[in-house]
């Protein structure tokens, strides 16, 4: 759905944080309007971030999402949540 191009982070962290404003959750954090949860840095979702965690906690080094450095992708829940959240209408 997005294209990303490294000299357009900025970009993709205005959708991101759009994503934020109509509602969408991380996908990574549990939530009552997420149907899913996902590790920190394992998706392509505009909702990920670029930088993954270790699920399992013993390996701290930042790493880098390798998911997110091209189509940065929407799941249809996520496009249900706006559609469904009558207060921007
Ligand atoms: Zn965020």
């Amino acid at each position: 759905m997005y294209k990303y191009d490294g000299s357009k982070y900025h970009a993709l962290t205005t959708i991101h944080e759009l994503g934020h404003t109509l509602g969408l959750p991380h996908t990574f954090e549990t939530s009552s309007s997420a149907k899913h949860q996902f590790y920190q840095g394992y998706t392509d979702n505009i909702m990920d971030y670029n930088d993954k965690l270790d699920p399992s906690g013993i390996n701290q080094d930042i790493q880098l999402n390798e998911f997110y450095e091209n189509n940065l992708a929407s799941f249809k829940w996520q496009w249900d949540i706006i559609r469904n959240d009558r207060s921007i209408y």
